[in-house]
C-alpha cells in the first residue's frame, strides 16, 4: 500500500471510540469502540477493507474504547496492542495480542512507530498515541480521555502534524445539566475529560511547538455541541493572537460516522 498518511475520525464520543490511522502505507486503528458492524461500515465508507487493518492500538478499558474489539477479533484476527489492565477485560480474543507498558514504542514491520504514554484518566492502564512515520517525518496523535493535560502529555504530542484533543465538555453545560454531581464530578475533576476551554488553552502550546491540524473529539452528546467546542476553541486562541485558517486548522469528529479528517 503506497499514498498519503491520513487520519481519519471514524467514531467519537462516549458512545464510541474508534480513529483510522494511515501512517507509511499501513492501516491501524486506535480504539474499536462500536460494534464490529459499525466498524465495518464506517471502514468500508472510508474505502477501507477491516482485512486491510494492520492493528489496533487500545487506549483504555472504558467500553466506549473497546466494544468491538472481541468481535472484530473473531472476524478478522487483527493483531491488538494494549495496556495490561486494558487487555484483561477483553475475553475471546482470535488475534495475536501483544502487551505494552505505558511508555512503549512499538515498530510495526512495514510501518510507523506507534508511542504510547500514560494519562491520568480514572482507570488503570489509560494511555494515548503517537503514530510516527520515519520516512516521511509525519507523526499524528490521538489524545483522548485526557483527565487533565499535563507537562508530560504535552511533550509526547509537541510538535505532531495533527493532533485529536479531547474537547469534552462545556463548563456552563456540564454544571447546569442534568447529570447527578458525582458524574459531574468525575467528568471534571482531573481524571475524566478534559473540557472546551482546557483543550483551547493547550493549543496555544501545541501551535507555538509547530502543530497547525487539530481535530477535536470525544464530544458530550449531553454537555457540549460541535458549535460550541468549535466556538470555543476559535474565540480562546484568537484572543491570544492566533487565526484560525492561518496558524491552524480545526475539524470537528463526528459522533456517529466518519469525519472529515486531513491527509498529509
Ligand atoms: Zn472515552
Ligand atoms: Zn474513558
Amino acid at each position: 500500500m503506497t499514498g498519503p498518511d491520513r487520519i481519519v475520525p471514524l467514531y467519537s464520543s462516549s458512545s464510541g471510540n474508534s480513529t483510522l490511522i494511515k501512517s507509511r502505507g499501513t492501516y491501524i486503528l486506535v480504539d474499536c469502540g462500536m460494534s464490529c458492524k459499525m466498524m465495518t461500515k464506517a471502514l468500508v465508507a472510508c474505502g477501507v477493507y477491516p482485512e486491510d487493518v494492520s492493528a489496533i492500538f487500545l487506549t483504555h478499558r472504558h467500553s466506549d474504547h473497546i466494544n468491538g474489539v472481541p468481535v472484530f477479533s473473531r472476524k478478522y484476527h487483527t493483531p491488538i496492542y494494549g495496556t495490561r489492565a486494558t487487555l484483561a477485560v477483553l475475553d475471546g480474543l482470535a488475534s495475536p495480542v501483544t502487551e505494552i507498558e505505558e511508555n512503549d514504542i512499538v515498530q510495526l514491520e512495514n510501518g510507523p512507530e506507534v508511542r504510547a504514554f500514560p494519562t491520568p484518566h480514572d482507570v488503570n492502564g489509560s494511555v494515548c498515541y503517537r503514530i510516527i512515520n520515519h520516512d516521511s517525518g509525519n507523526s499524528i496523535a490521538v489524545m483522548t480521555d485526557l483527565g487533565r493535560m499535563n507537562d508530560g502529555m504535552k511533550g509526547f504530542a509537541r510538535a505532531c502534524d495533527v493532533i485529536l484533543l479531547e474537547s469534552n465538555y462545556d463548563p456552563y453545560m456540564l454544571e447546569h445539566g442534568e447529570y447527578p454531581w458525582p458524574l459531574k464530578k468525575r467528568i471534571s475533576g482531573g481524571h475524566g475529560h478534559i473540557s472546551n476551554p482546557e483543550s483551547a488553552e493547550v493549543a496555544e502550546f501545541f501551535i507555538n511547538n509547530g502543530t497547525k491540524k487539530f481535530i477535536l473529539g470525544h464530544l458530550s452528546p449531553h454537555n457540549n455541541t460541535p458549535d460550541i467546542a468549535r466556538q470555543t476553541f476559535t474565540t480562546s486562541l484568537a484572543d491570544r493572537g492566533f487565526v484560525e485558517g492561518i496558524d491552524y486548522e480545526v475539524k470537528i469528529a463526528k459522533k456517529d460516522m466518519p469525519s472529515e479528517g486531513y491527509v498529509l
